[in-house]
């Protein structure tokens, strides 16, 4: 069946249309204008959701080369996000669910990011259950035993800052523009990562700790900068590429531990730290080194898009799990939450 997914949880505007498990279009309007303040403005971030939202559902269609009265069901991010941001997604969704007289499903975003690996060219072949998923994000940063589609476990999980706002706010002490993620990546590429340490947390269990490695880096800079006002423009390369390091080998760190005392070999990343390359080197050594059957999605199905949202859509419409018109927008919305009914 053709599945429309609705995806508007942060500041990414996205509609997509999938087919079986193939995506037939992935249509994203990114907001640049949080980039200047640091970090996304939920009022902004609402309003330009309005704007774009009717655009990009309409190009999703049109690149699809579908007509409305083809589409067998309407998916889209129910939560976890930010409410005025996801209640423009929920609102549409409900519209036209109504409007086309097709089922309504909701869905849970992280849930999206690791089933993202399911999606037809995400991976050469999709992971078999069980398998070990690293979920890293903007706003999440946790090591999920997969079962199934919808059987997942949370095994550890961050208790302060998520992975990916772990780079963005360190990368703004490098005076880097919001999001930070993706340019210290960049910079990292031509830096060495052995220039500089920073302490790695010590956590027990699973769980990982990221506020501790953004103040030591804070703490660190300001002392240099003392000494030489150019500190960070002179080392910019070789901050990032440390800085990589340090978080890229914290997070590896309990997957590996995971794997061994899980007794798990398929490991996979999902969510918008996934496109990092630091970690996605640190994937192909496993594979090499520890024999993991690993799981790197393709790119544009790592930050958030609608083709993961269409994709659980699409699994829960053949379960005929639909939700009620009723239905609201959850801005918390854990994982495990959307599997108890
Ligand atoms: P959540 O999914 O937890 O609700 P989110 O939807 O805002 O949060 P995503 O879109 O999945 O998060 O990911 C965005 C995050 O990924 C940002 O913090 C961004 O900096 C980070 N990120 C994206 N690309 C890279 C990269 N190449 N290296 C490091 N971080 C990256
Ligand atoms: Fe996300």
């Amino acid at each position: 069946s053709i599945i429309l997914g609705i995806e508007s949880s942060c500041d990414d505007t996205s509609a997509a249309v999938i087919k079986g498990n193939r995506i037939l279009s992935n249509i994203a309007a990114s907001q640049t204008i949080h980039n200047e303040y640091g970090g996304v403005v939920p009022e902004l971030a609402s309003r330009a959701h309005q704007q774009n939202i009717i655009p990009v559902i309409h190009q999703s269609l049109t690149k699809a080369n579908i007509q409305q009265n083809e589409i067998s069901a309407i998916g889209f991010t129910r939560g976890p996000g930010l409410l005025g941001s996801l209640l423009v997604g929920t609102s549409f969704a409900k519209s036209l669910a109504m409007s086309l007289d097709v089922p309504l499903i909701e869905v849970n975003h992280l849930q999206a990011h690791i089933l993202a690996h399911f999606i037809e060219d995400a991976n050469p072949v999709p992971p078999k259950f069980p398998f070990l998923c690293l979920t890293v994000s903007g706003g999440h940063t946790m090591i999920v035993l997969v079962e199934d589609y919808f059987d997942m476990k949370i095994i550890g999980k961050t208790i302060d800052d998520a992975a990916g706002e772990a780079f963005d706010k360190i990368g703004k002490l490098f005076g880097l523009d919001y999001p930070a993620g993706p340019i210290v990546d960049k910079l990292a590429k031509t830096g060495d990562p052995n220039v500089f340490t920073f302490s790695k947390p010590k956590m027990d269990g699973y769980d990982y700790s990221f506020s501790g490695v953004k103040t030591s880096v804070l703490y660190f800079i300001q002392k240099e900068l003392k000494k030489n006002p150019e500190f960070i423009s002179e080392n910019l390369n070789d901050l990032c590429a440390s800085v990589q390091k340090t978080i890229t080998e914290t997070l590896m760190l309990k997957l590996e531990k995971a794997a061994a005392e899980y007794q798990i070999s398929e490991v996979a990343i999902a969510g918008g730290v996934s496109a990092n390359s630091g970690l996605r080197e640190a994937m192909l050594t496993n594979k090499e080194k520890l024999g993991w059957n690993i799981y790197i999605p393709k790119f544009e199905y790592t930050t958030d898009n609608a083709a993961m949202i269409a994709m659980v859509a699409q699994l829960k419409y053949e379960r005929g799990e639909f939700s009620d018109l009723s239905v609201s927008a959850s801005a918390r919305y854990d994982l495990e939450e959307s599997f108890t009914k």
